[in-house]
């Protein structure tokens, strides 16, 4: 079942999201939530999805990187974004751990901010502590884009979007992006709306 994506404005993407317990991990209802979260990013389609995104203030998202998704980068931008396919998976109530001095910078965009994009400073490096589907523990050690999709999608359980943390000149639609600025180097980007 596809579910309806809540966009900027709605106080629900604007709260914490709380913890959930190991009887609601294994619970019919947040096991059909995953399946449906899993359905609905599938179909936008996106890289991530977190629940406040699709109304519940939960500490639950699914991630999922396909190589058809960059399939439109050419071979020297997947490289410098660090950019490789990351098999489905849940996170549940994750605790992020930044490495200090080492941030990147590219274009993101967002479910709940449809049709727009900004440049955003993100940790290159990043190691979670979560649970999985099952409630077991799990250690992940990311760098590169996986690292921002998991920065992007704990900062929705915190309540932050990236229009908090972006470079908020560079704010502009996908559709100017794709005419102007995709194959620009973000350096240039900077230079010329900064
Ligand atoms: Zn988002």
């Amino acid at each position: 079942m596809r579910l309806k994506i809540v966009s900027v404005g709605e106080a629900v993407l604007r709260q914490p999201a709380r913890p959930l317990t190991a009887g609601e991990i294994r619970s019919a209802e947040i096991q059909q939530l995953i399946q449906h979260m899993r359905e609905t990013v599938n179909d936008a389609p996106g890289v991530g999805l977190a629940a406040p995104q699709v109304g519940f203030p939960l500490q639950l998202a699914v991630i999922e990187d396909k190589q058809e998704y960059f399939a439109g980068l050419t071979a020297e931008q997947i490289a410098e974004r660090e950019r490789q396919p990351v098999p489905f998976h849940v996170i549940i109530n994750p605790i992020l751990h930044q490495q200090p001095g080492d941030e990147v910078e590219f274009f993101e965009g967002c479910l709940s901010v449809p049709g727009f994009t900004a440049i955003v400073p993100r940790s290159r490096q990043v190691r979670v502590l979560c649970q999985d589907e099952t409630g077991t523990p799990r250690v992940i050690e990311a760098s590169g884009w996986y690292a921002r999709i998991l920065q992007h999608e704990i900062d929705h359980l915190r309540g932050t979007l990236y229009l908090d943390r972006m470079l908020s000149r560079t704010f502009c639609s996908l559709d100017l992006h794709a005419r102007l600025w995709k194959d620009k180097t973000i350096a240039e980007v900077k230079a010329a709306l900064t």
